[in-house]
């Protein structure tokens, strides 16, 4: 059996796990086993219609009180339980901050290697995997062993697909044998930044600054440009280290990773650690004075000229198109 890792917001699967899902399926088609998944936290139950839709034939909920709150250890320590009681041939998580903490933690107590990042798995004996090392600028291929083979998928480089052939889904409901010193570390209060705009992880299109932007007051150009295409505002590292703007607006290998229909890199060099996070845009568009800047040859498209004139130029443009 393959077993999937599934992050998931009040029941509904996250994106990235909707790409694991589609990866998982493909490699229990090809090893001939089901596929199933674990969800942590009761109300992962809801989620069942969905992951029946993307193949899964038993979904295993974890439920006790005390995960429905992030505890890695307690996490991993569930899943540990499921795989031995279970026996996987496979785990696999999404390349999450949790989803790699938590396999980081599944693979030292169960002591097996962790393939990392995964762009493609081909079973075998040992297995064959393609993974993104150095931020996406490399890519590897690495034999993985062990008696379970523990992969995470790399975010974004797999482009999701439901099972058109899916039939029913098995709810398994188990309580974990969990000891206190699992909960050492637990996410106690989370806030949402309550801005009432769309999301930078969810935005379809995300106007990005840089240092080029010349100040923070210069990041209301690319907020009126951002609001008018229904998109949210991000930044280079440049920027939150000038303290221009926060870190939650960070794109990049210390940032966010997007994956927005466009990137419009508004004075931003393109840096390999800044192009990391916004590799899986579908198009780029740089805004930049610097026609040899990293980011014009890695852009679809480019304009070269001053960030304010331009963005200025474009929202007019755009009001003046946009019925009001
Ligand atoms: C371990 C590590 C992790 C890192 N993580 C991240 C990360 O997550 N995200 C990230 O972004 N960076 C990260 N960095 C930093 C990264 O290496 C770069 O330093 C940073 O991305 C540069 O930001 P920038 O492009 O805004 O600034 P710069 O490199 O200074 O580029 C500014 C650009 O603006 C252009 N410009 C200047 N004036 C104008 C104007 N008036 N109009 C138009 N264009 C103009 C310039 O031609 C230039 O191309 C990391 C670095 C390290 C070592």
């Amino acid at each position: 059996m393959v077993l999937g890792f599934i992050e998931h917001v009040g029941g509904a699967p996250t994106s990235l796990s909707l790409e694991l899902l589609t990866m998982a399926r493909r490699l229990a088609q090809r090893m001939g086993v089901p596929l199933e998944a674990l969800v942590i936290g009761g109300s992962g139950a809801s989620a069942s219609g969905i992951l029946a839709s993307y193949g899964v034939s038993v979904v295993h909920v974890a439920d006790d009180e005390r995960l429905s709150a992030y505890a890695p250890a307690a996490w991993a320590h569930t899943m540990v339980q499921l795989v031995e009681a279970a026996h996987p041939a496979v785990v696999i998580g999404t390349g999450s901050d949790r989803g790699a903490e938590v396999m980081a933690h599944v693979a030292a107590r169960l002591r097996l290697p962790l393939a990392a990042n995964c762009t493609e798995v081909i079973p075998g004996n040992p297995f064959l995997v393609t993974r993104q090392r150095w931020g996406g600028s490399l890519l590897e291929e690495a034999r993985l062993k062990g008696a379970v083979k523990l992969l995470t998928v790399a975010p974004h480089a797999v482009t999701v697909e439901a099972d058109a052939t899916a039939t029913d889904i098995e709810v398994e409901t188990k309580r974990p044998s969990l000891e206190d010193k699992d909960f050492r570390v637990t996410v106690v209060p989370q806030v949402e930044a309550d801005t009432g705009k769309v999301s930078l992880a969810q935005a379809r299109v995300v106007v990005g600054g840089g240092r080029g932007v010349g100040s923070a007051e210069g990041f209301q150009a690319l907020e009126e440009l951002a609001s008018l295409l229904g998109g949210a505002v991000g930044c280079s590292r440049a920027v939150t280290s000038l303290g221009w703007r926060p870190h939650a607006d960070q794109v990049g290998q210390t940032g966010m990773r997007i994956a927005p229909d466009l990137y419009i890199a508004c004075g931003i060099s393109g840096a390999i650690q800044h192009m990391v996070g916004c590799r899986a845009a579908k198009h780029i568009l740089a805004i930049n004075t610097d026609k040899e800047a990293p980011i014009v040859a890695q852009a679809d498209y480019a304009v070269i000229g001053d960030v304010k004139a331009v963005v200025t130029a474009v929202t007019s443009e755009i009001r003046r198109l946009k019925p009001s």
